[in-house]
């Protein structure tokens, strides 16, 4: 089968084996997604080897065991736990220290024409959630997640700094749902894409000094440096700041702030699929403009490229 694959520092198409884990679930793949992630690993980050990619909608082609979700559309979870820790044993393999993470650590991943994953990891696509919709829901389930750590009620007042996916991403699943929402950002026609959401919006160098420390959380998801220090221009005393963003460098900022406005920094990564799948079938999430491109995956170093251009959003692959 084809898979665009990482390997010794290059980037390329090959022709690989089709996965035969007697364990697991064979998933062809229908529709995969470029993450920033694939692009720098792409670079040499995390020092991972193999086939990219993690976000993906497929149908089941083999499921020892669980003959049930064959043909079934699935998405799935991309931590793979060792099945035996506490973690694992309480079915949340998110944190499991011996984890394998598709396209990311120690497994091959999605932008190829089938993978394996454990049947545990699948989730079955409602019908009305198309494709397009669903290969989404791994980022939208890492932006919507963070209420698993912060609770966001309708009248939190919640700042996200980045117009990127992932800020995009989180100004639509928490702007259906709260009306206190405020998406900075540095370009207009991002902005405008959650501002069609009814999501209120602000370009960087616009912000209004008045709302300075008024807000109950800010979300970082820019993945730039000024990023965090315009959260602590923002948030309020004792509120409490969500790092969303990998940001590969080490930022300088001021650990003062901090403290004497005792303000809580919390990391947050990958959400659980079901609640973003149900946010997904409500069908009130338009995530079309976020859609920038399709390649075919033999293209697929082509769309890496393209994925990297300033201002595209989604690119996907389709084996
Ligand atoms: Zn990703
Ligand atoms: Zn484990």
């Amino acid at each position: 089968m084809k898979a665009l694959q990482f390997t010794n520092d290059d980037l390329h198409v090959a022709d690989v084996p089709i996965p035969s884990q007697d364990d697991e679930v064979l998933v062809r793949v229908v529709l995969s997604g470029i993450c920033n992630t694939d692009l720098e690993i792409s670079k040499g980050y995390a020092g991972f080897e193999g086939t990219l990619g993690h976000e993906f909608v497929g149908v089941v082609e083999k499921a020892p065991g669980r003959t049930d979700l064959e043909g079934k559309r699935v998405v799935g979870e991309i931590n793979a736990g060792c099945g035996k820790c506490a973690l694992c044993r309480a079915k949340d393999p998110r944190h499991c220290l011996s984890r394998t993470v598709l396209g990311i650590h120690g497994r091959d991943g999605a932008h190829a024409e089938f993978l394996s994953l454990p049947a545990e990891n699948l989730l079955e696509v409602p019908d009305p959630v198309s494709d397009q919709q669903a290969v989404f829901i791994e980022p939208l389930a890492a932006a919507y997640g963070i209420y698993e750590q912060v609770p966001l009620a309708n009248h939190t007042r919640t700042a996200i700094i980045g117009d990127g996916k992932l800020g995009l991403l989180t100004a639509l699943s928490y702007g259906a749902t709260s009306s206190s929402t405020l998406l900075v950002g540095k370009h207009k026609e991002k902005l405008a894409i959650a501002e069609a959401a009814g999501v209120a919006v602000s370009l960087l160098d616009e912000l209004d000094p008045a709302i300075h420390k008024t807000f109950d959380v800010v979300v970082e998801a820019s993945g730039s440096e000024s990023g965090f220090s315009t959260a602590l221009d923002l948030v309020r005393p004792r509120g409490k700041i969500v790092l969303k963003s990998t940001f590969s460098g080490e930022p300088t900022w001021a650990a003062s702030r901090v403290v004497v406005d005792e303000i809580t920094i919390v990391g947050s990564r990958c959400g659980r699929f079901e609640p973003a799948l149900r946010l997904l079938e409500c069908g009130k999430l338009d995530l079309s403009p976020l859609v920038s491109d399709e390649f075919r995956l033999a293209d697929g170093v082509a769309a890496m490229r393209r994925a990297a251009e300033p201002g595209v959003l989604k690119v996907f692959l389709r084996p």
